[in-house]
């Protein structure tokens, strides 16, 4: 067994959510605007690769995530892909410490999940067996969820279609307050209320709101590139692109998150949106400084809050 291998996965959080009328396959167009932030889970592997011999069923690594049940576990599923297409096997253990909240809307089990395909695929190819091109690792990715994408390489992006076609962003480290309201929402069921209370839209229209907003983005991350802004400028103009179809929806379901949000602005953040299904909120801060304070400030009203940043792309 090769020396335990220590891996960081970094949340999200949505800047943007964009959600269009339900396709024939059931799910939802999006466009969306992913924000990587700098709060991880930490991955300790203790696999090793082998080759599965003629008849043999391969031997599901040991996955422990306090928190989170082994069965179905999205580490165990990603090892598990990587063994069906490359006839090798990943036997060992995994333990996930997990510091992102479990179904709050900031991506973690989509991001436990990249960071075990991107160490599966290393420590299949260094033991002698296939390599995995970056496509055959995005297509993987994309059936073990929509977000798993994203976190091969987590970075702003402006993400497509289910979330899987992405186009980089220029933005700088964003900074923000997260408040962790003592709930779990899940996504399904933000879905099909979101499906019950949003007022109807064609496709067309959709695709003329969704043009719009891309549009905007791309201008800011432009004029960030070649130096056109400063970063309170940046904020107050990324503030004005805050926005997010689902938040009715996890209203609906907790209306606490409502307060949170209005509690975030009358502390005087720049904006505040709900992170995709909820339930996290995070308020944009003019600062680092800013967003720390507001954070020790929630916290001494006993709301769970941290200050973080996004990473910079
Ligand atoms: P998204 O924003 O992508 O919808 P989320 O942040 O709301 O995701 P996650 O924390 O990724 O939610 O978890 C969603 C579900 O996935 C949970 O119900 C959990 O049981 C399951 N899950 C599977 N593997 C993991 C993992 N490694 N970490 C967290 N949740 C996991």
């Amino acid at each position: 067994m090769t020396a335990p291998l220590r891996v960081r996965a970094p949340g999200k959080v949505n800047l943007t959510l964009l959600v269009g009328p339900p396709r024939g396959d059931g799910y939802h167009e999006l466009l969306t605007v992913f924000a990587p932030v700098g709060l991880y889970d930490e991955l300790i592997f203790e696999i090793e690769a082998a080759p599965l011999e003629e008849g043999q069923s391969s031997e599901p690594a040991k996955v422990t995530c306090p928190g989170v049940p082994s069965e179905g576990n999205l580490v165990g599923s990603a090892l598990g892909a990587l063994a069906s297409a490359s006839g090798w096997q990943l036997r060992g253990s995994v333990t996930v410490r997990k510091h992102l909240p479990v179904a709050a809307g900031m991506g973690g089990g989509s991001s436990d999940a990249a960071a075990a395909l991107k160490v599966g695929a290393e420590l299949i190819e260094a033991a002698g067996g296939p390599a995995f091109s970056s496509e055959e690792l995005r297509r993987l990715a994309r059936e073990l969820g929509a977000d798993v994408p994203f976190f091969l390489d987590p970075r702003p992006c402006l993400a497509r279609g289910v979330g899987e076609l992405m186009e980089n962003l220029r933005l700088p480290p964003l900074p923000l307050v997260l408040t962790f309201p003592d709930a779990a929402l899940s996504t399904a069921e933000v879905y099909r209320t979101f499906d019950g209370v949003a007022a109807e839209e064609s496709g067309a229209a959709f695709a003329g709101r969704a043009l719009r907003s891309e549009t905007a983005w791309r201008s800011i991350s432009r004029a960030w590139e070649s130096e056109e802004l400063i970063l309170p400028e940046l904020c107050a103009q990324v503030a004005g692109l805050l926005f997010n179809d689902l938040e009715q929806a996890s209203f609906h379901l907790l209306p606490e998150l409502l307060e949170a949000k209005v509690g975030l602005e009358r502390r005087g953040v720049l904006g505040a949106l709900v992170s995709g299904s909820g339930p996290t909120v995070f308020g944009l801060c003019v600062s680092e400084v800013e967003a720390e304070t507001i954070a020790q400030e929630l916290e001494r009203d006993e709301v769970h809050a941290t200050q973080v940043s996004t990473l910079a792309g």
